[in-house]
């Protein structure tokens, strides 16, 4: 770990996430890496990113996807391991500005999830837009 070094990365010159200072990763396989994210929405949220720069999930190959998932599956079991309040995630991707992305290098969020943390919960990644988060709600 430490020093990004792979012949697939692209560092592009002014992507934060091409730029993040090494001591930042957490955990980082051939194609992916991943980090904390500096505003989190709950402890423990953790972002993956494709070590080569692409803005979009849908311009991932298969390997750098297949790497984000293995990722994936390795911190949700830490972080499970770490804190027993965590009781659900929400998994979650902006594709695209009209979608929420702010950062144009691909990043798929990890958010830990605790009972009682909000109210409702219910509809989770449908609160992406706010009024439509819950379906048993408003319908
Ligand atoms: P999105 O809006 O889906 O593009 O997500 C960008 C995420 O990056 C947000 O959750 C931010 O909190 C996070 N973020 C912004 N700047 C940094 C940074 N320098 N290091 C880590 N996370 C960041
Ligand atoms: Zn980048």
């Amino acid at each position: 770990m430490g020093t990004i070094r792979n012949i697939w990365r692209v560092n592009l010159k002014d992507c934060i996430f091409c730029n993040l200072d090494p001591s930042r990763i957490e955990k980082e396989n051939t194609y992916a890496l991943s980090f904390k994210d500096l505003y989190p929405v709950t402890k423990g949220h953790t972002l993956f990113i494709p070590k080569r720069h692409v803005q979009s999930f849908f311009d991932l190959n298969s390997n750098e996807k297949e790497a984000i998932f293995e990722l994936l599956e390795l911190e949700r079991e830490k972080l499970i391991q770490q804190d027993s309040l965590i009781t659900g995630f929400n998994i979650g991707i902006n594709d695209g500005p009209d979608a929420g992305q702010t950062v144009m290098h691909c990043h798929v969020h990890l958010i830990p999830r605790r009972n009682g943390d909000m109210s409702d919960p219910r509809g989770g990644v449908r609160g992406v837009i706010p009024e439509k988060q819950s379906y048993l709600r408003n319908n």
